[in-house]
């Protein structure tokens, strides 16, 4: 299935913005949840697989791990695919043991910064790729280092579970978090189910009072024919980290 554009507000689309079709969280065998067993020459099948899609921007989001993000980008180079670095990322909050992270970042970004930021929020190599590893430091200082690595962050999985979606008015008052990938419930619903209904506004005001934030769409693929099943289309500058952060950031004045 499908899903595209879960963008509530975007800024006024220039005329040079053109639509691109994204996929920010993506699983390699960096992963060991990766589902795929045979893994021969997997980097380029996934690049060819993400093109078959028709996409135009991924990200390589491994659990606690950026093991793939050079052989990605050496097996995009020859085409027209824009791949980024990230990594995933989950901690505990309290009582709530499961707040993710996608950390993304520059497409030139070099791997041996990320391993040092890895090496920071106290992941070592045997927490390479385990997505049941919780990250000891708090999400503060998580968020922290991600930025200061000139990284972006989109909270994934938050509205998986009812204990995750308690924590969407924390993470966004407490902690400044304005992006958001959902996974199982349409951007309406959620934002209905939890703020138009005791609020009594119609969804065309709440999406006008979720100006700040922004709702994506990724497939979370953990296999190759799951690439691409969902993605978000979004109009860009142009297709690049840069012109992202500039649509997340925008009072960024660094980005000026
Ligand atoms: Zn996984
Ligand atoms: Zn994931």
């Amino acid at each position: 299935m499908k899903i595209a554009v879960l963008i509530p507000y975007a800024r006024p689309l220039w005329f040079s913005h053109i639509m691109y079709r994204l996929d920010l969280h993506i699983h390699t065998p960096a992963s060991r949840c990766f589902a795929e067993t045979q893994t021969d020459n997997i980097s380029r099948k996934i690049v060819c697989r993400a093109l078959e899609s028709g996409l135009d921007m991924i990200a390589v989001t491994d659990h606690h791990s950026v093991e793939y993000v050079d052989k990605l980008r050496l097996a995009a180079r020859q085409t027209r695919l824009v791949v980024l670095p990230g990594v995933e990322l989950s901690t505990r909050v309290g009582e709530l043991n499961e707040v993710y992270l996608l950390a993304i970042f520059d497409e030139h970004k070099p791997k041996g910064e990320l391993d040092r930021l890895l090496a920071d929020l106290g992941i070592e190599c045997r927490h390479q790729g385990d997505c049941h590893f919780r990250i000891p430091v708090g999400l503060e200082t998580i968020i922290a280092e991600v930025l200061a690595a000139g990284g972006l962050i989109i909270s994934d999985h938050l509205d998986k579970t009812p204990p995750r979606q308690a924590f969407f008015p924390e993470i966004i008052s407490k902690y400044n978090i304005n992006a958001f990938e959902l996974k199982n419930i349409s951007f309406s619903s959620y934002l209905q189910e939890n703020f138009a209904r005791e609020e009594g506004l119609s969804q065309q005001k709440v999406l006008s009072q979720a100006a700040p934030f922004h709702f994506f769409t990724f497939s979370d693929a953990h296999r190759l024919d799951r690439i691409g099943r969902r993605y978000s289309e979004i109009n860009l500058s142009e297709c690049s980290f840069r012109a992202l952060q500039q649509l997340l950031n925008p009072n960024n004045s660094d980005l000026i």
